[in-house]
């Protein structure tokens, strides 16, 4: 991937591995070690099409429980 702009706000994007979250079958996940595209001034990120084909696959394997979490964190929830 390029270097680019950001649909959002103009600014530049630079490449990053980056943490996403996802809320699957209520419990959330953190997949690691995704490359995205973030804008080095409001932090939008912009996957791939390969990636959001590696993320769909990785969420399909955590529904189907074929892959194992490689750490567990506390996640403290508070409200607005
Ligand atoms: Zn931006």
């Amino acid at each position: 991937m390029k270097v680019g702009k950001c649909p959002i706000c103009g600014g530049d994007t630079k490449e990053d591995i980056v943490e996403v979250q996802e809320m699957i079958e209520g419990e959330a996940y953190i997949i690691k070690g995704v490359k995205a595209e973030v804008c080095v001034q409001c932090g939008e990120r912009m996957y791939s099409l390969d990636e959001m084909r590696r993320i769909e696959k990785v969420r399909e394997e955590i529904r189907n429980r074929v892959i194992k979490p490689i750490e567990v964190r506390k996640v403290a929830v508070v409200s607005l």
